[in-house]
């Protein structure tokens, strides 16, 4: 029976874990990747690394490899293997390259699995550690927006558990504890706003990529950093939260809160609302996953709301930032819509982050893709890639026609 992220804890008391808990971190050298071991490096001998990857980076992976004495490492890019299979010379380390070996470490026995690629790239490793009933923190969104109600169907089948590890999604999932899914009001998802919260259309228009991943609060990846910019980022996680807590559509809404500590909230139909609090430390909603469904110890700062002094909130400005909305609109149209923005979306920010396209054509390419292109509804994982595949197509040919 699959432990559904919204059920869960309805029925799940709180367990030993089993010691030392074996894991396995897809995306190991990124900015969750990194937070994730950092927690392992508190209480190493709770853990028992299993498998970590990266795309590109043979040295680094390598290095967390020895240090973690992972049983498999494996690099997405085949032509790295040579460099990661040298640099892990007299380790008893494994090292697989390419897709099919991304697929293999996801096959390898794992108590829990981070799925922390960035992009839809993640979703066929992450499909496969759902297949096999596994339990995978989540934090690989991309994936969720493209495939989502596959993944959940594959959970179901399989009784694989979702944890949620985006930290809006994880205080969601931590609100819900203790209470029923329907008896949910509504969920309120916050939004820092993003560097450019209090810019004009002309300032953005002009914005570069340095200015766009200078997150206010969060230090992430650059792709999810320009998503922030962009607030296609809230938009993703409406339609995360739409898969992962079924509450109508009508009934998710977004708040931006610029401070960044109160990271969402549960409204039930008694009208309590409960929210989830916190620093701003990706360390915390991913402890809250990693410790599942206890708690563990972290190092992060503790919460210190004298010192903040203010909590804020603001509506979303959807002229200024269309993309939720944009979301939204692909979200109800259902079908393949939202595996196309995805992929437009993933397309149109590496472009701006390469200096090809102003930061305001990242919604316009997305919309554009939309409107040119609608494919029936995926039925199967790979009918979710030839979509990816066509849209990251179409908003090429747009991008080059710009040039
Ligand atoms: P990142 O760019 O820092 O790291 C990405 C990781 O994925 C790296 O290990 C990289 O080697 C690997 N990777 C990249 N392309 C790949 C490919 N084609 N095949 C296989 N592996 C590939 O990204 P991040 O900021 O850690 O974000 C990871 C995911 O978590 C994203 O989906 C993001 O939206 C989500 N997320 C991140 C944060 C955050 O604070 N960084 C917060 C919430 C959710
Ligand atoms: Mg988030």
């Amino acid at each position: 029976m699959m432990t559904t992220t919204h059920t869960a804890l309805a029925h799940v008391a709180p367990a030993s874990i089993a010691a030392p808990r074996s894991i396995s971190i897809f995306g190991a050298t990124g900015s969750v990747g990194a937070s994730t071991l950092d927690l392992v490096r508190l209480d190493p001998g709770a853990y028992r690394v299993v498998a970590l990857t990266a795309q590109t980076q043979a040295t680094e992976l390598a290095a967390l490899a020895r240090e973690f004495s992972a049983e498999v490492a494996v690099i997405g890019d085949p032509a790295q293997h040579q460099a990661l299979a040298a640099a892990l010379a007299g380790t008893k380390t494994q090292v697989w390259s390419g897709p099919q070996g991304l697929l293999d470490a996801a096959d390898l026995d794992a108590d829990w699995t981070m799925a922390a690629i960035v992009g839809c790239a993640g979703l066929a490793p992450i499909m496969r550690s759902l297949l096999r009933g596994r339990c995978v923190a989540l934090a690989n969104k991309e994936a969720l927006v493209s495939a989502g109600a596959l993944m959940i169907e594959a959970a179901h089948t399989s009784g694989a558990t979702l944890l949620p590890v985006d930290s809006e999604h994880n205080a969601i999932f931590q609100c819900l504890a203790g209470g029923r899914i329907d008896e949910v009001e509504s969920i309120t998802l916050t939004a820092s706003g993003g560097p450019f919260r209090q810019w004009t259309l002309d300032q953005m228009r002009v914005a570069g990529p340095e200015q766009a991943v200078a997150h206010p609060n969060w230090s992430m990846g650059a792709k999810i950093s320009v998503d922030s910019a962009t607030m296609f980022n809230k938009g993703l996680e409406l339609i995360e939260a739409h898969h992962l807590f079924p509450v109508g559509l009508e009934n998710i809404r977004i708040l931006v809160h610029p401070q960044s500590v109160i990271h969402s909230m549960v409204e039930y139909r008694d009208r309590s609302t409960l929210a989830q609090l916190g620093a701003p430390d990706m360390r915390i909603p991913i402890a809250s996953a990693l410790g599942w469904p206890r708690r563990i110890v972290t190092n992060c700062a503790p919460l210190d709301l004298a010192t903040i002094g203010q909590l804020t909130f603001e509506p979303l400005d959807d002229v200024r930032f269309p993309g939720p909305g944009i979301c939204r609109a692909a979200i109800a149209a259902g079908g393949g819509a939202p595996a196309i923005l995805n992929a437009a979306n993933e397309i149109a920010v590496s472009a701006f982050l390469g200096k090809r396209i102003g930061f305001l054509d990242i919604a316009a390419i997305v919309s554009q893709v939309l409107a040119r292109y609608s494919p029936s509804a995926p039925q199967s994982l790979q009918d979710v890639l030839g979509i990816d595949a066509e849209a990251r197509a179409e908003a090429r040919c747009i991008i080059e026609a710009k040039d």
